[in-house]
């Protein structure tokens, strides 16, 4: 396994890779691994030649006042799982290097992200699909690999490689979850240890969504009046925001009908959660 820095390194050696005819899977991350991340990673190393693994803690899609500086960082420890998982080539540039000056041109999302983490975080995503054309220009990868606990990023990165012709196949992995059913997530070192038991509520509060539904209850607002108060009831976070969209166009419903998101941001003290369930109703 390769570690690169540089971005001009890292376009030659893809380059000399496709020359060859190699297929390239690509892994976009923040780094401190888990297992959601390492699912991704093995889905792309059974289906690809080679398997790039990017750590880039983007600060352009972090707000002001959001936990950019305090993002968990291990480098070493997720040097040696991305070995372990058969990684051929970390990207791990440092922030200068991907952003040596003020940006001249950004990427503006304009659908997809009126709802959610788009509502809450301003230009959060603006950050995503930037930092994601300058990923997909130096690596070039034929496949890209995103995980689905963070399904309005699948949606808007669906909307970017359509829209701007990137040649690549978006690949969604499933959401890996802890035991109790809590979304792995690296920023769930920083729950309290109280807070580490009621964050299992939020995604028993969803599975009650997909209970409610598979019982065949078609109201979005009586669906998501039970699962706020499952949140409310068991956990001390506040609910940043409970919604329930269709998916992957994220437009308000009334009726359930088709394939339906069930969405829920969490804040605790020093972590704010994020977890969906998606439901395809009859
Ligand atoms: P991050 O490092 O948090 O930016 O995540 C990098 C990639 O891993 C994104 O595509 C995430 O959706 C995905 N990911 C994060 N947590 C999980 C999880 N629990 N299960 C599956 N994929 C995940």
């Amino acid at each position: 396994m390769k570690v690169i820095t540089a971005i001009s390194n890292m376009q030659k050696q893809m380059l000399t890779d496709k020359a060859q005819c190699k297929s390239i899977g690509f892994v976009p991350t923040m780094g401190f691994l888990h297992d959601g991340h390492a699912s991704l990673l093995r889905k792309a190393r059974a289906e690809n030649d080679l398997v790039v693994l990017s750590i880039f803690v983007n600060p352009l899609q972090f707000g002001p006042n959001e936990d950019l500086d305090a993002y968990p960082r291990d480098f070493d420890r997720d040097n040696q799982l991305a070995e372990q998982l058969g990684t051929d080539y970390i990207f791990a540039p440092s922030a200068d290097e991907m952003y040596p000056g003020p940006p001249s041109v950004v990427v503006k999302t304009t659908a997809r992200t009126e709802v959610l983490c788009g509502k809450s975080r301003p230009g959060h995503f603006d950050g995503v699909a930037t930092v994601l054309t300058k990923l997909f220009n130096i690596v070039r990868p034929d496949r890209v690999y995103f995980g689905m606990k963070d399904a309005q990023q699948v949606a808007v990165v669906e909307g970017l490689l359509a829209d701007f012709h990137f040649p690549i196949e978006l690949v969604a992995g499933e959401t890996v979850r802890e035991p109790d059913g809590l979304a792995k997530s690296s920023r769930n070192v920083y729950l309290l240890p109280n807070e580490r038991s009621e964050a299992a509520f939020i995604y028993k509060a969803l599975r009650l969504a997909e209970q409610m539904a598979a019982a065949g209850e078609k109201s979005a607002a009586k669906i998501q009046a039970a699962v706020e108060t499952v949140i409310r009831e068991n956990t001390t976070g506040q609910i940043d925001y409970l919604e329930i969209l269709t998916y992957p166009d994220l437009e308000q419903v009334g009726e359930l009908k088709g394939k339906i998101i069930v969405a829920a941001a969490v804040r605790f003290q020093k972590a704010r959660l994020i977890d969906n369930i998606i439901l395809t109703i009859e």
